[in-house]
This record gives structure tokens, sequence and C-alpha cells, in this order.
């Protein structure tokens, strides 16, 4: 490793829609980064519990999904292709349908009491990104830089509606719903809220570029490490 004594952890948190996961992909390639996308985490528990027709209601049966879930990832040109127990779900698990399955199943603690030790342990020995809800508040309160990445929640619907598009029946109003919905179901759950950290910095994206936003965060990543743009963090 060439710019840090140690491994550091950035953290990318904030609401559905906002942009974390293209964000973080791209700071991952240019500071050549583990790039842990939490979301697929949990997108990739309700995928198996709805192929194994597992009821969330259902504790024993959620509890051995969980003690014999492998879930992993693989960086392949600009996708991040996710693999659960084997499976190729990285197209799959971005349905509708998995969005609203993937939010029931995190409010469920045993479901997070599980992914938990996962979510350090891929990061772990690596300098890492990891986007999500919790990363910087739960998984990484330690890390040395969090971004909580807002926008406005017409702007976000906007995106998700431009991403979806092609391959769903969805209008502008529904993406609206669906993600206000998700938004205060992440805001108000008992374990791991959605909620900005003391100590992290905020990135109102409503009117930026993703390119504006990666520019932000690679000169605060700079500035708090205090380096050099073309130096690879590590060799
Ligand atoms: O970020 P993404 O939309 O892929 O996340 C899917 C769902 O997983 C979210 O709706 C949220 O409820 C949940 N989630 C979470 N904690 C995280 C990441 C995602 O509760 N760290």
């Amino acid at each position: 490793m060439k710019t840090t004594e140690k491994n550091f952890v950035i953290t990318v948190d904030g609401p559905s829609g906002a942009g974390k996961s293209t964000i973080s992909k791209q700071i991952a390639t240019q500071l050549n980064l583990i790039y842990i996308d939490t979301g697929a985490m949990y997108r990739s528990v309700a995928w198996a519990a709805q192929k194994q027709g597992i009821s969330l209601t259902d504790t024993a049966a959620l509890d051995q999904l969980m003690s014999n879930i492998k879930i992993r990832f693989q960086a392949a040109d600009d996708k991040n292709l996710v693999f659960c127990n084997g499976y190729d779900v990285t197209t799959e698990i971005r349905t509708p349908q998995i969005d609203q399955l993937a939010s029931a199943v995190s409010g469920i603690p045993l479901v997070r009491d599980a992914l938990l030790p996962l979510q350090r342990k891929a990061a772990q020995g690596y300098p890492a990104i990891i986007d999500g809800r919790d990363a910087g508040t739960v998984i990484f309160p330690e890390a040395e830089l969090k971004i909580y990445l807002d926008a406005d929640l017409k702007a976000r619907a906007r995106r998700r509606l431009k991403d979806q598009a092609a391959s769903a029946q969805i209008n502008l109003q529904s993406v609206t719903q669906a993600i206000a919905d998700r938004d205060a179901a992440d805001s108000s759950r008992a374990q791991a809220p959605l909620r900005m950290a003391d100590d992290a910095i905020l990135i109102d994206s409503t009117n930026l570029s993703i390119e504006d936003v990666c520019e932000k965060i690679l000169q605060l990543f700079h500035a708090r490490f205090n380096k050099h743009d073309e130096e690879p963090v590590h060799e």
C-alpha cells in the first residue's frame, strides 16, 4: 500500500436513489478500492427467501437461511457482479418486487445480525468503500471518511425511473411512492435505522451530476489523506 499506513474505509449512506452505488463504484475504480454494496446483500437475502419459498414471519426458516447464506461480489469491467449461494443474481435482485422484499427483510433483526459480520469481513484487509444505510453508523463507526448522500425525493424518483423504465411497468408517481415508503421504513425501524452519522459529511446531489459528486468526494479524500491524485491507493 502506498498512501496510507493502514487500510481505510469510506462509507456512503443515504436514502434510496441518491446515487450511492453509482458513485461508490466510480470512486472504487478511481482509488482502487474494494466496493461493498450492502444493499445488494439485503437484496440477496430477499432473493434467496423468495426462491426457497420462505415466509418472512418464519423465524426458524430465516435463521436457517442466514446460517448457510453465501454472498460474494466480483468486479467485472464496470459491473459489480453479485453471487448468492453460487447463483449470479446481479440482474434478478434489481426488480421492483425485490426492492420491496429487501426493504421488508432489512427490518428483521436476525437478518441484520447475520449480515453484519459478513459486511465487516468483506472489507477486511483491504481499503474499501461501503454503501448502504448504516455503513457509517453501525457497520464501520470508525470509518476514516463518511459521506451522507442525499437528494430531493422527486430527483431520486426521476433517476430511479430512468434506470428501471426499460424493464418494468412503472411511472413517476409509483416510483416516488415506493421510494418514500422505503425511506420511511428505513428511517423508522428499531435496529440500525437510516440516519446521518454525527461525523459524516452531507452532500446533496439534487442539482449535481455524478461527476460533480465524485469530484467532491475525491477532494475530501485527498484533503483528509493529503495524497496525490495520480497515486493508486494500494498495489
Ligand atoms: O441500497 P438498496 O436499495 O440496494 O438496498 C436495498 C434495501 O436494503 C433498502 O431498501 C434498505 O431497506 C436495505 N438496506 C439496509 N441497510 C443497508 C443497506 C440496505 O437496511 N446497509
